[in-house]
C-alpha cells in the first residue's frame, strides 16, 4: 500500500496544534505497520535547522492561473519515514505558519506541489490523504488537471477533516488560480471555500472521532458545511485520533523533572507538581493544581472558564497553570489573574513543548471544557500523565472521558454538557471535593486513567481499514 500523505504543519518541524501532531504519529504508526507512506509538507524558515540532513530530489515549474513558480523537493528521512520537504521561498519561508493576505495562493502551491511531486515518485500513491482545507484541493485539482494522464488514473483520495471551522474561505474572484476548469459549485456563500472542494471531490472522507462525525451532520456543528456533508454521509466516517505512547511516556518523556510509572506515580506526580509549582513560583499547600494548555481561542471554552477562575482561586484556593497563546482578550484576563493572585496563577503565554510535558505530569486536574471539540489531544496526554481531565461532553472529548460516577466509582473524569460557567464550576468543586476528601477515590480514578490505551495503534488499525476500502472500491 502506497500513501502520499499531505499536511501543512508536522511536527516536529512545524506544529500549530492537532493537526501538526498527528501528521508526523500517524504515518509513523503506519509505517511500522508497514503501510509504505511519504509526507509532503512546506519547508517553512525554520526548517532550515534541518537543512543537513536533507537530500535534493528535484524540482518542478508550476502553474496556477497566471502565476509561475518553481518548487523545489527535499527529503528527510526520520527513522522509516520520508518527509517531503516543498521548498519555495517567495511562499513559505516566512514567521509564521499562517495568516497572511495570499494564504489561498500558499496552498494551492503545497497542494499543486503534492500533485507534481506524484510525477518524480518511482510509482504512484493509490491513495492521497490530504489533510484539513490547506491541502482538500487536491482531489479537485487531481480530477481537472492531471486525470488523463496515465500516472494519476488511478489514484484516490481521502479527506480528513480535523477542524470544520477551518474552512479556507477566499474572494471568488481567486478561483483565476484553479485555472480554467474552476467550477462554479465551489462558490459557498458567494466565496471560494477549499473545504468544500475537497468535501465534495474525495473518495472518502474523514474526522477525527465517532462522536464529531455525527456532529458535523447537524446544523449546530456544521459551520454551515452540514449540507454538503449530508450529501456524502455514506462516505463520512469518524477514526478516532491517538498519542504517541513513545513520546508522551511519563516513564521515559526527557520533558519532566521526575519520571514515573504506573507503580510509583504518586511519589512521581508530586515531585512533578513541585517542580511546576516552583517554576512559577508557587507555593505548595496542597491545594489541587488545575491546568489549561492549548489555543487561547474562543472553540476551548474560554468564555466558561473566564467566568468562574477567580471565585475558585479565592474560595478554594486553587493553583492554576495556563499555557497557551491567541485571541488578546483571553491572553490580557490570564495576565491581570497572575498580576491579582500571584500565588496563585501561573501564566506562560506562548508556545512551549517541554512545559506543556511538564504541565501534563504536575497538574491534578486538566481543563478542557470546549464549545467544539473533533478529537482533542490533550486530554489524553493528561490522563497518560495521572492529570485528571474536566471536559464538555463534546466531539471527542465524549468519546475519550468517561464521566465520573460516585455511587459506583466507575468513569475516568469530570464532564458536562451545558455550556454554562456554573455548570462547569460545579463539575470543578465536585472534582475539588473528591481530590480533598476522598483520595483513596482520586487515587483509584487516577489508577484507571494511567491505564488508558489511547496509542496509536489502534488508529493506524483503522485508517488502513478505511485505506483497504478506498482502494477496494
Ligand atoms: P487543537 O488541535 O485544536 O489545537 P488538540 O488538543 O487536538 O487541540 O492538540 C493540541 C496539541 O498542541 C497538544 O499536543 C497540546 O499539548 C499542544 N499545545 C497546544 N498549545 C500549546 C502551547 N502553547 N505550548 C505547547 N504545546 C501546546
Amino acid at each position: 500500500m502506497k500513501i502520499l500523505f499531505a499536511s501543512s504543519e508536522v511536527f516536529p518541524y512545524s506544529k500549530s496544534g492537532g493537526l501538526g501532531d498527528m501528521s508526523n504519529f500517524l504515518p509513523a504508526s503506519l509505517v511500522k505497520a508497514k503501510v509504505d507512506v511519504e509526507i509532503i509538507t512546506p519547508y517553512y524558515k525554520q526548517i532550515i535547522k534541518y537543512h543537513e540532513r536533507l537530500v535534493y530530489i528535484g524540482s518542478k515549474t508550476l502553474y496556477i492561473g497566471n502565476i509561475s513558480t518553481v518548487v523545489n523537493y527535499y527529503k528527510l528521512k526520520e527513522g522509516l519515514l520520508d518527509i517531503i520537504f516543498v521548498q519555495n521561498q517567495q511562499y513559505f519561508e516566512r514567521d509564521n505558519l499562517y495568516g497572511y493576505y495570499d494564504d489561498d495562493i500558499r496552498f494551492l502551491v503545497l497542494s499543486y506541489a503534492a500533485l507534481e511531486y506524484v510525477d518524480l515518485m518511482k510509482k504512484p500513491p493509490q491513495i492521497i490523504h490530504c489533510n484539513d482545507w490547506q491541502t482538500a484541493v487536491i482531489p479537485f485539482l487531481l480530477d481537472e488537471h492531471y486525470r488523463k494522464n496515465e500516472k494519476y488514473k488511478y489514484i484516490h483520495t481521502l479527506l480528513t477533516i480535523h477542524n470544520l471551522q477551518y474552512q479556507g474561505i477566499f474572494s471568488k474572484d481567486k478561483y483565476i488560480y484553479f485555472n480554467k476548469d474552476f467550477d462554479y459549485t465551489y462558490i459557498h456563500f458567494d466565496e471560494i471555500n477549499f473545504l468544500k472542494t475537497g468535501i465534495e471531490r474525495a473518495t472518502m472522507i474523514n474526522t477525527v472521532s465517532p462522536n464529531y462525525r455525527n456532529e458535523i451532520l447537524t446544523n449546530s456543528f456544521g459551520f454551515t458545511l452540514d449540507g454538503a456533508l449530508k450529501k456524502r454521509e455514506k462516505d463520512l466516517v469518524g477514526i478516532l485520533n491517538g498519542i504517541d505512547y513513545d513520546v508522551f511516556n511519563p516513564e521515559t518523556d526527557i520533558n519532566i523533572s521526575t519520571n514515573f510509572n504506573n507503580a510509583n506515580y504518586l511519589k512521581g506526580k508530586k515531585a512533578n507538581k513541585k517542580k511546576l509549582l516552583e517554576y512559577f513560583n508557587i507555593k505548595d499547600n496542597g491545594k489541587p493544581l488545575v491546568s489549561f494548555i492549548g489555543r487561547l481561542v474562543n472553540q476551548k471554552g474560554l468564555d466558561l472558564m473566564l467566568d468562574i477562575l477567580e471565585d475558585l482561586i479565592v474560595v478554594k484556593d486553587i493553583k492554576l497553570v495556563i499555557l497557551g497563546s491567541g485571541d488578546y482578550s483571553y491572553s490580557s484576563y490570564f495576565e491581570y489573574l497572575l498580576s491579582k493572585y500571584p500565588k496563585n496563577v501561573g501564566f506562560y503565554s506562548g508556545y512551549n513543548e517541554e512545559l506543556a510535558h511538564q504541565i501534563y505530569a504536575g497538574s491534578d486536574m486538566f481543563l478542557m471544557p470546549s464549545q467544539f471539540e473533533p478529537c482533542g489531544l490533550g486530554q489524553m496526554i493528561a490522563m497518560r500523565y495521572g492529570s485528571i481531565p474536566i471536559v464538555r461532553e463534546t466531539g471527542g472529548l465524549k468519546d475519550t472521558v468517561l464521566p465520573y460516577n460516585k455511587y459506583t466509582g466507575e468513569g475516568t473524569g469530570f464532564s458536562f454538557y451545558e455550556k454554562s460557567s456554573y455548570v462547569l464550576k460545579d463539575v470543578i468543586f465536585e472534582a475539588i471535593d473528591l481530590f480533598e476528601n476522598n483520595k483513596e477515590e482520586w487515587n483509584k480514578l487516577t489508577e484507571r486513567n494511567l491505564e488508558q490505551d489511547f496509542s496509536l495503534d489502534k488508529t493506524a488499525k483503522e485508517y488502513i481499514k478505511l485505506y483497504k476500502q478506498i482502494i477496494g472500491g
